[in-house]
């Protein structure tokens, strides 16, 4: 496995596990408990950044940015290195006008989150694709699942499905 933990950046293994949870919550709290994004530490602005980043990731249609008529690939590619340096801005946007019925999913090693309160789901327990869909029905029947960030993370662990899976929910091209 060659997969990314959303916090560190540092390869992931099977200790890691995929955490799903209202993270604005923490993330709001971090920052105003350090008084600011500014004031955050380097693992508070790390934790801050992956959750807004995901956030706008996994909810395209409340945070992404959305392009009309024709876009240079050098604005699109401006933007993804913008949104992934996300920063107090971005998460201010996204606690104003949070999300609360569904989770976002952070793919992430134990020792980067606890995963305390979350729904946590263990790597050991999704090595094949058999055992992802197996997950993604059981999940599915809970009201606060949301589809596309669980199936983005799966393209995560899964890179031969990379797009089939994300372009099906979203109706694709
Ligand atoms: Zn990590």
């Amino acid at each position: 496995m060659t997969q990314i933990c959303h916090v560190c950046n540092e390869q992931l293994e099977y200790d890691g596990q995929i955490s799903l949870d209202r993270f604005y919550l923490r993330a709001l709290g971090l920052v105003e408990r350090v008084g600011g994004y500014n004031r955050l530490g380097a693992d508070g602005k790390q934790f801050v950044d992956a959750v807004t980043w995901q956030y706008y990731r996994q909810f395209p249609q409340e945070y992404g940015r959305r392009y009309e008529g024709i876009v240079s690939i050098g604005a699109v590619l401006q933007d993804s290195q913008i949104d992934r340096m996300a920063n107090k801005h971005r998460l201010l946007k996204i606690t104003e006008s949070p999300i609360t019925e569904k989770y976002l999913g952070l793919l992430v090693h134990r020792a980067c989150f606890d995963g305390n309160g979350c729904h946590n789901v263990d790597l050991s327990r999704i090595k094949t694709a058999e055992q992802a869909l197996d997950w993604l029905f059981h999940l599915g029947e809970k009201a606060w699942f949301h589809p596309l960030g669980f199936i983005m993370i799966l393209e995560e662990l899964f890179p031969e499905s990379r797009g089939k899976a994300q372009s099906f929910y979203v109706g694709g091209d």
